[in-house]
Formats: C-alpha cells, structure tokens, sequence
C-alpha cells in the first residue's frame, strides 16, 4: 500500500500470467500458446502495414476485421466485438454486462482472471462446485445469480461441455447474461455461436491467440445479439476507442481469411495431442479427458509440484497451480511432436 494510491488499490488480486522466462531457452509448455508460426499470409498482411501509414489512427471501428469473422461465422458485423486479447474483452463484457446487484456464478476451478475482474469492477461472485471428475453438473447452478461465466472447454481442466448443455443454461436463465469463453474451442469442434441468433443473453468470447498461433498479437473477439455488442462498445468507447493498432487489425483479418492454415494447425496439435494423452498414462499418469491444447494429469506417487521443479531443471516449462482440488495436477501445453517426446522421456527418467 503506498499513500498516493487511490482507494482500495489493496484489495485488487492481479492475475498472474504463467512465467515468461529470458534467462535461458526452455521448452514451453505452460501457457497454452500454439508451438507452430502464424502463416504466411498473417505474417505478409502484417508486414504490408507496417508502411508510413502508421502515422495514421486505425480504424475505432475495426470493420475490415469485423468483415472476416462475420463471414467465417455467418453473422452480421453488428454481433461481432473486437478488443485487445480475449482477456481486455473480457474486462469490458464484466463492466458493460455482469455490474449489477446480485452475484455471478463460476465453477470452482476456472480461469482466474474472473474472480479479478469482479474484484477491479466491485461486481460480487459466488462459485459452484465441478463434480469429482472437474465436469460441470448444470443443476448445480444456482438459478439466482445476476449472469453466468464459464470457460468452455474449461480451464484449466481441458473438459468441454455440450451445446445441448448450454442451450438448457441459457433457458434457464434467460433474464441474465450467460458469457461463453471459448478460448479453447477450436480443438473440441463445439462453438455455441449459432446459438446467438436464439438466445439475446448469450455472448461468446473467444481469441486468435491460442488455435491461430496469434498470442503476441492481442486480438480478441466477442460474438453475441447486437443490442450486447452495443453495450459492450459503449464501454470500450469510454476507456480506449483505438484498442487494436492497424497490424493487429491487418494480421487477425488474414487469420480469419485463411481457414486452410487454422484446420492443419489444428489437426496438427490434436494428434500430439493425444499421443501425449497415451504415452502419460503408459508413465502411470491418470489423465483428465482434454477437448484443448494442454492436458491436466496426475500421477499415482509423485507429487504435482516436485515433478514441475524437476522438469524446470530439465528446461521444460509446465504449469503447476497451487489451489485447492488441483494441487495434485500438472498443465501440460501441448507443443511440437518433438517437443512432446523430449518432455516425455524427460519426464521417464524424473520417475524412474
Ligand atoms: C488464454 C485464455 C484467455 C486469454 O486469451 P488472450 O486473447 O490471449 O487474452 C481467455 N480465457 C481463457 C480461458 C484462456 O485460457
């Protein structure tokens, strides 16, 4: 607490990204990015802006990108939000839509920007229980709360819940906002996008970061009935009018205009993918059922954190999570095929 700060500063809980090391060169494994390169025709969009027309603001309205995701997802540009990373558009969906009295709900173990969003916002939460086996029984969501979160496929479990699922969240609730964040949805194949055009309290989140190899970009995406897109710009409007520069705006257009270059990289991360899911259950992992790009598993004697310092000593980098319920796990990003058999026969001498 310093005595300048504003009121309250000391109550924030900043979320912590997973660490981004410069001393040496690891194997990354542990924030969920994709291990393949943008394609070529990002990379070529973004080098075609860079030109003397940076000088320029770009466009507030990001319309050329709007364009290709309407396009790609056969909606209107009216249903489409774009902001700074999933996670700045996230920010401004809990102030346009979740301030209000009441509290929202989240599952237990989930995406920890939510409950830091609330805290910055002062917006109240309560959270209900995964099943033992991390799965989200829908009944267990209380049906009085001011809006619904979930993360689906969820993190950092990997499980993915049906549309059908969603559908019954979204009638059940049909006086609040129920927010879908599908930042790992393109390796389960589930969006629930159509579902916008039936239900005006769905909103759907999603990024480029993950599927499209897009983190360093920050480009995020919103997906919802016209009249939430409209309250959600008027937050952005009241914060920041310009949150994507013109190569964020050049790059993710062409990420949306090459769906060639998004379904091999896909069909790429899914197969070592499951790959990696047999060879850790051949090294006596139990692993939980993944619809994503990491994998959450446990191992029968070793413990979750001294298997995270053993392989950080080996230059791989996981994830371990200190919280209740998952203690016990390790998050496993899924890189190149390469990488994976090095983790895995790293990971063969650490237990043996
Ligand atoms: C990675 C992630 C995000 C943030 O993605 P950015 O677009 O890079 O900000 C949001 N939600 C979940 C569940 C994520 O895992």
């Amino acid at each position: 607490m310093n005595k300048f700060w504003s009121d309250n500063l000391d109550t924030l809980t900043p979320y912590e990204a997973g660490e981004q090391p410069q001393d040496k060169s690891y194997i990354k494994l542990n924030t969920n990015e994709n291990p393949y390169p943008p394609s070529d025709a990002v990379l070529n969009a973004i080098k075609l802006t860079t030109s003397d027309q940076l000088r320029l603001y770009p466009d507030p309205n990001a319309i050329k990108l709007k364009q290709a995701i309407a396009k790609f997802y056969s909606i209107n540009t009216d249903n489409v939000f774009v902001g700074n990373g999933s996670d700045e558009v996230l920010g401004f969906t809990f102030r346009a839509l979740f301030k209000k009295t009441g509290a929202i709900q989240f599952p237990d173990i989930t995406y920890s920007f939510y409950p830091t969003y609330c805290r910055l916002y002062d917006i109240n939460f309560k959270t209900f229980p995964l099943t033992d086996k991390f799965e989200i029984n829908i009944d267990l969501i209380p049906e009085d709360n001011s809006g619904i979160i979930i993360a689906n496929p969820n993190a950092s479990t990997g499980i993915c819940l049906a549309v059908d699922k969603i559908e019954e969240i979204l009638r059940k609730n049909s006086n609040n906002v129920v927010m879908i964040d599908e930042a790992y949805i393109d390796f389960s194949g589930n969006t629930c996008i159509p579902l916008i055009k039936k239900y005006p309290n769905l909103v759907v989140v999603q990024t480029i970061s993950k599927s499209r190899s897009l983190a360093g970009l920050r480009v995020g995406l919103a997906i919802a009935d016209a009249g939430l897109i409209d309250g959600i710009q008027r937050v952005k409007n009241s914060f920041n009018a310009y949150p994507l520069d013109s190569l964020a705006i050049a790059g993710a257009t062409a990420a949306f205009e090459d769906k060639e270059g998004y379904i091999n990289n896909k069909a790429k991360i899914i197969d070592t993918r499951e790959w990696t899911i047999m060879a850790l259950e051949k090294l006596s992992f139990y692993v939980v059922p993944s619809s994503t790009n990491f994998i959450m598993a446990q191992h029968k004697e070793m413990s979750a954190k001294s298997i995270y310092l053993k392989l950080r000593d080996e230059g791989i980098l996981i994830r371990h999570f200190d919280l209740p319920r998952i203690e016990n796990f390790i998050r496993v990003s899924i890189g190149t095929m390469e990488d994976m058999k090095i983790f895995i026969q790293k990971l063969g001498r650490i237990l043996a």
